[in-house]
């Protein structure tokens, strides 16, 4: 709009001046004409003396008196114009003073001017003459002026006018590009979060969002999905090591739990060691009580060993059926026969009636122990296998006691 205003006050200024130096073109030309009437009239007077041609003198010298004022008068605007049409005027009145007026009054008192007199008229009057034609060139040459003041202005208009579109095309796009990224930054990390979170890593944090729009409402149910799906996966992952039945640990995560702390052991140098225990004739209890009652025995058992007063293994599983394994790290021998016969013990105590058992009333265990320090490619087999050994051991001495492994088992 500015620029707009701008170009149409460019063009009016234009038009404005071409129309003020018309009016001075037409004035200069009145006072051109006004002297040649002038001029005209004296020279017809003193040639014929007929006062007829008093006429067109006295009118040429009223018009150039009033073309003389008006002439000035417009040319103020423009000072070179302004001088230039003083002199003509200048030299007009002084044709008219020593020239025109003295002649028709030398020619009024019946004598004849002078061809020197005439001559020097002739040259005053040209000398006009050329003024004028000057003062038209000047003209011409103050139009263009006027016209190329009115070009730069619009051309520096329209340059301003490019400039502040480009100017206002480079801030929408740096605008624009800032938006994108504040766009795109939260989606490519939620997208890597959402990456973490389906390979059940959920130590990625959630980016942080702080306006409220549907990016934030996104990122909020994502963090919701996250929390969902972290506990779900951390308590599908503690069901699949449960063994439902008992509560205790299952086979499947004892071997994990020896296969990993088995190595840390031969890393370290440290003793590794193993209960195995199986409950005594309990073939006959399920056929005494019955299944169910059984698996309630088993229950029992399970729930006691939970609560072994000091020094808690580091893991007690169900090994399988009526068989349980204790893991015990970094244990001397003292300790972990300690504590088997601590588990014999709290379970004979436990006091479970057991008719089909011929060795006690009560519901025994037998035990095997080992300890090793893991080297080399020994594998956790080995201590399964020498616990096993003296379990079998115990059984065979009779039930409801403690075996230790030593080397005399390695038959
Ligand atoms: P031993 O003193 O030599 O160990 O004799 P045992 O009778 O205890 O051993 P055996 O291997 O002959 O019998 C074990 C029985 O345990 C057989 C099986 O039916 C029973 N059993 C295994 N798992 C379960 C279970 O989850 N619940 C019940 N109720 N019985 C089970
Ligand atoms: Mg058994
Ligand atoms: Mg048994």
């Amino acid at each position: 709009m500015i620029s707009i205003g701008s170009i149409r006050y460019s063009l009016n200024v234009n038009i404005q001046g071409q129309r003020a130096l018309d009016s001075i073109e037409t004035s200069s030309n009145h006072l051109f004409k006004a002297l040649i009437d002038q001029e005209t009239g004296q020279r017809g007077y003193n040639l014929t003396k007929d006062a007829d041609f008093l006429e067109p003198y006295w009118q040429g010298a009223k018009e150039f008196s009033e073309s003389s004022e008006a002439l000035l008068q417009k040319t103020k605007e423009f000072p070179d114009l302004h001088a230039e049409a003083q002199k003509i005027v200048e030299k007009g009145q002084y044709w008219h003073d020593h020239y025109g007026a003295a002649l028709v009054v030398q020619t009024q008192k019946g004598n004849q001017p002078s061809v020197q007199i005439l001559n020097e008229g002739k040259k005053a009057i040209d000398d006009f003459r050329r003024s004028t034609k000057n003062f038209s060139d000047k003209i011409e040459g103050q139009r263009s002026i006027v016209r190329n003041l009115m070009k730069t202005r619009i051309n520096f208009t329209l340059a301003a006018l490019m400039i502040s579109i480009f100017v206002i095309i480079v801030i929408d796009l740096l605008i624009n590009i800032k938006l994108l990224k504040s766009l795109i930054k939260p989606i490519i990390e939620l997208s890597n979060c959402v990456k973490s979170y389906t390979e059940h890593d959920f130590s990625k944090g959630i980016p942080s969002y702080r306006k409220n729009d549907e990016m934030f409402e996104l990122i909020k149910n994502v963090d919701f999905m996250r929390m969902e799906l972290s506990n779900s996966i951390t308590s599908l992952k503690s069901q699949v090591n449960i063994d439902e039945l008992t509560g205790l640990y299952n086979r499947r995560h004892f071997n994990e739990f020896i296969e990993k702390e088995w190595e840390l052991a031969k890393e370290n140098s440290e003793n590794f060691s193993l209960i195995l225990f199986d409950i005594d004739y309990y073939k006959n209890y399920n056929d005494t009580y019955g299944h169910l009652a059984g698996d309630d025995c088993l229950k029992i058992i399970s729930e006691r060993l939970q609560d072994l007063n000091h020094a808690p293994p580091n893991c007690i599983a169900r090994y399988g059926g009526e068989e349980f394994g204790i893991i015990l790290l970094q244990r001397t021998e003292q300790e972990v026969l300690a504590l088997a016969e601590e588990i014999r013990n709290a379970i004979l105590d436990l006091k479970i009636p057991h008719q089909g058992s011929p060795i006690a009333d009560y519901v025994t265990i037998s035990l095997g122990a080992a300890s090793i320090k893991p080297t080399g490619d020994m594998k956790p087999n080995e201590i399964i296998s020498m616990a096993d050994k003296a379990l079998y051991a115990s059984k065979q001495k009779g039930r409801n006691q403690v075996t230790y492994y030593t080397k005399q088992f390695s038959y």
